[in-house]
């Protein structure tokens, strides 16, 4: 075996074992992304404002209004679900619990609920069902990750953020709800992306099992995908969150070693 071989089989062998150990999110990789998932927010939520033509002390009073209504929807979503479907599983209500306090979530405050679906965020409330999650196959760290996307809605209130859009969105003049509709829409699927990414954000395995997930819900969910970017789009920015880590993680900091 000559030289070009030998290493070859090394960069091989060795490409495994850097997936088999457990890859942290690099300090420099998780501040990149919060600033700039932050800046892109803001820079949605303030052209927003402009073309309703509100001030940020309107927009502070039309939060506080829309926390109160999706207390509200909260409450009349949580009772339908208590009757249509049983409780939800104690195990998987016991691993939510774990995610939300290693999340910095005061469990307390946010429940569980058996919503025999796909998982959904309330305001105050994670919606899923264990029956579907089986009936996907999804494994327990692929449940996680996909529980952490929702933990991720309701730490950033996004049910609250679209709420209170939607009310300025009514009340605004006809001339300037066309050129506020399709920023409301870059909006919700910027909290699609945001919530994808605050789940990797928790761990490299479970950036890997968010992908991997999304692969597994593809033929089950031809409803959900108006809503939320394509799954296409979806496995292309958690791939390039992968390969940031781990080109972060590698010694010289340039080698993507998942790049074929
Ligand atoms: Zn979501």
């Amino acid at each position: 075996m000559n030289r070009f071989n030998t290493a070859l089989m090394f960069i091989i062998c060795s490409i495994p074992s850097l997936y088999a150990q457990e890859l942290s999110v690099p300090q420099a990789v998780h501040q990149r992304y919060t600033h700039e998932l932050e800046q892109e927010h803001t820079s949605l939520i303030n052209n927003l404002l402009r073309i309703f033509d509100v001030s940020n002390q309107e927009w502070q009073e039309e939060l506080i209004q829309a926390r109160r209504d999706s207390d509200q929807e909260d409450e009349a979503c949580k009772a339908r679900y208590t009757r249509m479907y049983d409780r939800i599983n104690p195990e998987l209500e016991a691993r939510f619990h774990a995610l939300l306090r290693a999340q910095g979530i005061n469990g307390s405050d946010v429940i569980m609920i058996n919503n025999g679906g796909f998982p959904e965020a309330g305001k105050g409330f994670v919606g899923c069902s264990k029956h579907s999650f089986d009936s996907m196959k999804l494994t327990v760290k692929e449940q996680d990750a996909l529980l952490l996307h929702e933990i991720a809605h309701i730490i950033h209130e996004d049910v609250v953020v679209w709420n209170a859009l939607y009310s300025l969105l009514n009340k605004t003049p006809w001339y300037r709800k066309a050129a506020a509709f399709p920023l409301m829409v870059k909006w919700h699927w910027f909290k699609e992306r945001r919530a994808d990414l605050t789940a990797c954000l928790a761990g490299y395995s479970y950036a890997q099992a968010l992908g991997e997930a999304l692969r597994k819900i593809v033929p089950f969910s031809s409803t959900i995908q108006t809503s939320h970017p394509t799954f296409k789009s979806r496995a292309r920015y958690i791939q390039a969150f992968c390969e940031h880590v781990v080109s972060d993680a590698t010694t010289d900091g340039a080698v993507s070693v998942t790049k074929s």
